[in-house]
């Protein structure tokens, strides 16, 4: 069955003769989040089109010349080493003053032996948005030179969610605030360089159209007429046959019907980060020393101090840290139970449920990012200082997983589940 897509022009709007199949350049294509098989009408490179049954953006208008990325990507480059190693606040306590940068923070994490931690955070903040710079280094230079971009290209759309620098922006204020009722603060160089690196990042990230990327490294034919061997290939989206080794044969990774594995993976995460926010809601998740006498906060009881001073920023961390991580939890049992037993209802509220929790579950890092920076500001031995409890470890680790859990559930099993009570797909 094919169905003609919604499909919006961001400009004058086209009238419905011109989704006709007589367009020469219109084409067959599966959407990678229901498996529909729908035509495309032609579309202009700036205009958008959606599937016709789930929504899915199947093409994005957005597109930068790899020169602008480049050119976004040296900036960016050149903006890190004072966006990570200046001080992004300067703290007056006692007739000194500590600077706290974001390596500090990360340093005194791994200097308190909770190197797992630290490498979470390090990933997020500064690992990923390198890999962003180096990724679109690779590209340019690789084009040039005729280099392989397949794994590159690959790799890009998926790192897009584990840029945080967001995310520690927001941190950033939030530990202010903490900080704040001991001691005067001030913004330091670091801060206007680091809001600059987070605003190039995002809108890098925005236009960054790896889908044209692909069509333009690696031209594929495009199906014109409508067959059932027809797959998408959830690596690069294309939709093609596969090759004579079941490969995509535009970026040559298995094509499969449906994801390996994928339920089982998926529960495994969820359960294993089930299990770690037990650990991570009920231990102390910092630690503070005022004039020697120990304070331990959990999550909770830390939020509930917090609405004392900021009712705002403790709203916020709720939401972070209460909030969306048990919503994914919840979320995800629902949409794996609902594979399971082959519920027919509301399927609708689930894809939504699915999108909402794939855009909201990074910014449940925050509170992390938060008692990073803490820890470097706060460091005054005996009298004041701030450190982490072991709840660090397993909520970080809760939220590594549920984003994998998320990553790892096919969508298409979702649309099985919901139209026959017994097809099963094994591949
Ligand atoms: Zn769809
Ligand atoms: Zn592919």
């Amino acid at each position: 069955m094919a169905l003609k897509p919604k499909f919006a022009p961001s400009g004058k709007p086209l009238s419905i003769h011109h989704i006709g199949s007589s367009l020469p350049h219109s084409r067959y294509q599966r959407c990678p989040q229901c498996d529909l098989l729908f035509q495309l009408p032609a579309v202009l490179p700036h205009q958008n089109a959606w599937c016709p049954r789930c929504n899915a953006k199947v093409h994005n208008g957005r597109d930068w010349s790899l020169t602008r990325l480049a050119a976004m990507a040296v900036t960016m480059l050149l903006l890190m080493p004072f966006a990570w190693g200046e001080p992004l606040l300067k703290l007056y306590l006692l007739g000194t003053h500590i600077d706290a940068n974001l390596l500090q923070g990360i340093w005194q994490m791994t200097r308190q032996g909770d190197v797992l931690t630290a490498s979470m955070v390090l990933f997020c903040t500064v690992g990923a948005p390198l890999t962003l710079v180096a990724a679109i280094a690779y590209l340019w230079l690789g084009n040039i030179l005729g280099m392989n971009l397949r794994p590159v290209l690959l790799m890009l759309e998926r790192l897009k969610e584990w840029v945080m620098l967001d995310i520690y922006l927001v941190g950033i204020g939030v530990a202010s605030i903490k900080v704040k009722e001991f001691a005067f603060l001030q913004p330091g160089i670091g801060l206007l360089a680091f809001a600059a690196l987070t605003i190039l990042s995002i809108l890098t990230l925005i236009h960054l159209n790896v889908e044209q990327l692909w069509e333009r490294f690696y031209p594929q034919r495009r199906a014109s007429q409508p067959s059932s061997s027809l797959r998408v290939c959830l690596g690069c989206h294309y939709t093609g046959i596969p090759d004579a080794r079941g490969r995509c044969p535009r970026c040559h990774i298995p094509l499969r019907l449906r994801r390996n594995m994928s339920i089982q993976k998926s529960w495994a995460a969820l359960i294993a980060s089930l299990i770690f926010l037990l650990p991570a809601n009920l231990l102390p998740i910092s630690i503070i020393y005022v004039n020697g006498v120990r304070q331990e906060d959990t999550i909770l009881s830390g939020i509930i101090s917090l609405a004392d001073s900021n009712v705002a920023v403790a709203a916020v961390v709720f939401f972070a840290s209460i909030l969306v991580p048990f919503t994914k939890v919840l979320v995800m049992l629902t949409l794996l139970l609902s594979v399971r037993y082959k519920c027919e209802q509301g399927l609708k509220t689930r894809i939504i449920l699915l999108r909402f929790i794939t855009w909201i579950g990074r910014w449940s890092m925050l509170d992390l990012f938060v008692i990073a920076l803490t820890m470097s500001l706060i460091d005054r031995d005996q009298l004041l200082a701030f450190t982490m409890g072991p709840a660090a470890f397993y909520f970080g680790a809760a939220v590594i997983l549920t984003i994998l859990s998320v990553e790892w559930l096919d969508s298409r099993l979702l649309w099985d589940a919901h139209e026959s009570g017994n097809a099963r797909f094994a591949d």
